[in-house]
Parts: structure tokens; C-alpha cells; sequence
């Protein structure tokens, strides 16, 4: 190498290039990278359909694990959150149709403490607010009432798109966090994708904690903070308290998830409420305290569970869009990991155009990001199908045995959710692959082991021409700088 163009290399460690993002969807998917790109130093404008970004409507609550709390923090909102969610470190595990408690789990803080975040309950709500406000105080634009009707992606020109009212924007690149139904996806796949019901549909009910405190046994739930498993036979529920939205009181509401078998596939969604007879009808004979939950709610939607096919690739092949969050990998509705996913996509997006120094970058880095996230959130989507089916198992001796191993556990007074029977290696090992995981580090490692290279390998061929660093993973650099 000349030293002509040893000094041009170092000249490569340059400031960041900020560009133009434009971000379609306000969800979780949506709001977190308009975070993390504003925080990486980028212009982001986010366009979002619905009008009012701080009332979801058809919300209920929401679990967050640490894996994505560890986020929160990082990004400033530690702070808001102490006020905004409350914790659960109790979950009793209880025959659905019975009410017997097979088994209990406590979340110990030292194991939490391990993971580098918390696991917190909060209304969805109040989440998509503190994301929202936190955006803005970043400096994102926030474009609500904004329905985008087309995108245009052509080799060698800004991906662009047009709204409802025909007004059009362009930017550097786009990211679809359009949701399952997305219109980014549609451009980036060439067609619309084809989702298989299960069989199953989720009714999503907030409790009334007003209610609740007049009743002794459901005031108990409110006071402990205690969370519910039900594992039913072809049925299953979840239950967890969390602060009342728009409450700065302590309040406290309840939320009841609950997957319930069906025939036909209802094509309801987040916004289609359903009366609470229907879903008493639906839940049939079950624990005296799930009934008695349930027929507190005041409010209930209907989502049918479908398994969404996956997708071989979330950038779009002529040029910048890059598909993230429920638009690149839906998760079924009422899963744990869903909105975590949604913003360990954000975490390593953010992560990674840290480094753009080149325009020439901005592809690799979209394939970049694919790479270190496809296989993650494939791991977690087949984790996530294991435990809705492990929860709504049918009667039959694989149920029977599940139930067996857990109420020895109980017996034992050992934690239900851990993987060992007191001698093995305990709760840590079975949290830390998933609770423990941070999207961050993985999207530095990368940067560390391909990205740089990369970036090397391409300023190399602009300043000398023919000079040859081949980088892939299989082989390796097949030159020394
Ligand atoms: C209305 C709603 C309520 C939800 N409530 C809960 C809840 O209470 N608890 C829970 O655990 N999960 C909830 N979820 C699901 C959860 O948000 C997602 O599964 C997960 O967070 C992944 O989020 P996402 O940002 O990828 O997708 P989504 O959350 O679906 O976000 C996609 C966003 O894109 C917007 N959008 C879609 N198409 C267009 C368009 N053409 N133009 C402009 N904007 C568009 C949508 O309005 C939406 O805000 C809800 C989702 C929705 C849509």
C-alpha cells in the first residue's frame, strides 16, 4: 500500500454523515428507531396514520421484558418509567379450567439485575406516549394523520412515497414499520403475504381495578402485584396488573389475555371490540377467578392468532427500504416478546448507522442489520410458538407430564419457570439467552467484525482502484491494510 493511500484510510475515521430517514408507522417498531436514529445523529421524519399517537385505542397492557427495558434506560426514559410502570415478581401457574395452582415463580432481583434491565407492566398506552414524547424531544418530526398510500423504490434515485392527499416525500432511506398489514412490505416482497390462522383468537381485556378492590380475592391480585398463567386444555390466559393509563395516583387496572379455540377466523383486530357476554360465552367453564376477572372487563377485543410466513428479505432489492418490527416479522398477537422485538430492531438499527460515514455504506449497513437480526428474531418466534402451545396444550400425557414436572417443582418449593431441579445450573441459565440478550452489543460486534471491514474494503477500492479486500464471512480478508 502507498503512503499515499495509508493516509487516505486514516482519513476514513470521519464524523458521522447524517441523513434523511423517513419512518412509516408510529408503533413501537416505529417510535424506538425514530430514537435510536435521532440519537445516532440523523434527520428523521416518522409518518404515522392514526391521528392521536398518545390514545391507543384498543390498548391494554403490556409486559416488558428486560431485554427491552435495558433500551429504555439507555435512551433516557429510566426516569418517566419508574412512574409510568409497576412490577410483578410473583406468577402463580394455575390449571385453567380448575383454578388448582400447579405451580409459582418468583423473579429473583439479583437474576434480574444480572439481564441489565427490569421486567415491568404497563398500559400500551402510556408506552407509545413516553416513545412518542421522547422522539419529539430528540428532535424527530412527527407527522400524524398521515395515511401513505404508495411507496416507489427505483435503482439510482431517493425511495420515495405519497400519502392519501397526494402530498409525496422522499428521503435517504425508508423504514417500513407499517405493522402486519404493511404497504412497505408489500413493496419490498412484490405481493401481499398470505398468514395462516391457527384456529385460535386472543381477547384482550382490561379489568377495572375499581372493581377488582371490592372483591377480596381480585383486591389481592392488585395489592401483590401477582401475575397468572392459565394452562388450559386447547386454551390458555395471562394475567398482570398495571398502573391505570393517565393515572399519576397509583391506580392500578388489571389485564387478562386469553386464547381461546375458534373455528372460523373472525378477522377482527387491535380496534374490534367485542361485548363482554361474548367472551364469557367464549372462555366457557374455567377457574372461578378467571370467570370472575373476566366478567369485570371494561373492555374486550377479539385478534385471530395466524402465523405469518418468513420472509427471505427485509431490504427491498432496486434500493433503500428496509422492512422492521410486526412489517418484517409479525409475532402472534399477545406474545411476550412482540414489542421487544419490535425494539431491539430499533436498538441495532440505531446502533449501526452510527457509523455511516459514506453514502456508499447505507446498503451494506441495511443488509447488515438484516443479517444480525433475522436469525434472532427467528430463534424468538419459534420460542414464542413453543410457549402458546406449551400453555394451551391439550389433555393427553404430554399435558399430564408438563403438569407433573411443574407441580414437583412446587412442591419443592423451586421455581416453576427455572430449568433445573435444584442441582443443575438454575434460574441465570434460563433467562440470559433471552432476557439477557442486548441487540446493541450484537449490532458492535458486528460493526467490529464485518461493518469495519467493510466500510475499508469500499473506501479502499474508491481511493486505489483495484486494490483487493474481499470480505465475507466464509472466507475472510483476503488482504492485510
Ligand atoms: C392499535 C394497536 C394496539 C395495540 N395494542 C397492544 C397492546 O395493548 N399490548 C401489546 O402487547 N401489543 C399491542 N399492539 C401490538 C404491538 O404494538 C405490536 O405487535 C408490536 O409492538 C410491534 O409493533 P410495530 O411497531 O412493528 O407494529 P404496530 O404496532 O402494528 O405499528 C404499526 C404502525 O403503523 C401505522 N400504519 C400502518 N399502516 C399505515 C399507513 N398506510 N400509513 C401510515 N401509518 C400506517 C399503524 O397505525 C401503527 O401505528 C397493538 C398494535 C396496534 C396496531
Amino acid at each position: 500500500m502507498t503512503s499515499n493511500s495509508s493516509s487516505s484510510v486514516s482519513s476514513m475515521e470521519q464524523r458521522l454523515l447524517p441523513i434523511e430517514f423517513l419512518i412509516l408507522g408510529g408503533g413501537v417498531a416505529g417510535l424506538c428507531s425514530a430514537i435510536t436514529l435521532t440519537r445516532a445523529g440523523h434527520q428523521v421524519t416518522l409518518l404515522e396514520r392514526d391521528s392521536d399517537i398518545t390514545e391507543t385505542r384498543g390498548a391494554v397492557g403490556c409486559r416488558l421484558p428486560p431485554n427491552m427495558t435495558k433500551f429504555l434506560s439507555r435512551w433516557g426514559m429510566e426516569d418517566k418509567l419508574s412512574k409510568l410502570a409497576s412490577t410483578s415478581r410473583t406468577l402463580y401457574l394455575v390449571q385453567f379450567e380448575s383454578g388448582d395452582i400447579l405451580g409459582k415463580h418468583v423473579w429473583q432481583e439479583e437474576v434480574l439485575k444480572e439481564t441489565g434491565g427490569d421486567y415491568i407492566c404497563m398500559h400500551y398506552s402510556t408506552l407509545r406516549k413516553l416513545l412518542f414524547e421522547t422522539a419529539l424531544e430528540n428532535g424527530a418530526t412527527i407527522l400524524q394523520n398521515s395515511v401513505i398510500q404508495s411507496i416507489s423504490v427505483n435503482p439510482g434515485v431517493r425511495p420515495s412515497l405519497e400519502l392519501t392527499t397526494g402530498q409525496k416525500f422522499e428521503a435517504d432511506v425508508l423504514i417500513g414499520a407499517d405493522g402486519a398489514s404493511s404497504i412497505a412490505r408489500r413493496a419490498v416482497v412484490g405481493q401481499d403475504l398470505q398468514s395462516t390462522f391457527l384456529g385460535m383468537v386472543l381477547y384482550n381485556v382490561v379489568v377495572s381495578g375499581e372493581e377488582m378492590m371490592s372483591d377480596s380475592e381480585l383486591a389481592e391480585l392488585l395489592e401483590h402485584d401477582t401475575s397468572y398463567s392459565w394452562l388450559g386444555n386447547g386454551r390458555g390466559a395471562c394475567g398482570f396488573p398495571m398502573l391505570r393509563k393517565g393515572c399519576d395516583n397509583g391506580e392500578k387496572d388489571y389485564t387478562l389475555t386469553i386464547w381461546i379455540p375458534y373455528d372460523n377466523n373472525p378477522e377482527d383486530g387491535w380496534n374490534h371490540f367485542v361485548e363482554t357476554s361474548t367472551l364469557l360465552r367464549d372462555i366457557g367453564d374455567c377457574d372461578k377467578k378467571l370467570r370472575k376477572l373476566a366478567s369485570l372487563a371494561s373492555s374486550v377485543i377479539r385478534i385471530p392468532i395466524s402465523e405469518s410466513p418468513e420472509l427471505e428479505d427485509w431490504v427491498h432489492e432496486d434500493g433503500h427500504l428496509l422492512l422492521v418490527g410486526d412489517a418484517a416479522h409479525a409475532f402472534f398477537p399477545g406474545s411476550l416478546q412482540a414489542i421487544s422485538i419490535a425494539a431491539g430492531d430499533a436498538a441495532a438499527l440505531g446502533r449501526i448507522f452510527q457509523h455511516l460515514h459514506h453514502e456508499s455504506q447505507i446498503e451494506s449497513l441495511l443488509w447488515g442489520f438484516e443479517e444480525i437480526r433475522q436469525k434472532r428474531v427467528s430463534q424468538m418466534r419459534e420460542a414464542e410458538m413453543t410457549f402458546l402451545s406449551s400453555m394451551t396444550m391439550p389433555n393427553g400425557p404430554a399435558q399430564e407430564a408438563r403438569d407433573a414436572r411443574i407441580k414437583r417443582r412446587y412442591e419443592l418449593g423451586l421455581n416453576a419457570l427455572d430449568n433445573s431441579d435444584g442441582s443443575g445450573p438454575g434460574q441465570w441459565d434460563s433467562v440470559k439467552d433471552t432476557f439477557g440478550y442486548d441487540a446493541e452489543d450484537e449490532a458492535d460486534d458486528w460493526w467490529m467484525k464485518w461493518g469495519k471491514l467493510k466500510e475499508r474494503a469500499e473506501f479502499v477500492e474508491a481511493v486505489s482502484p483495484g486494490f483487493v479486500i474481499e470480505v465475507n464471512q466464509e472466507a475472510s480478508v483476503s488482504s492485510a491494510l
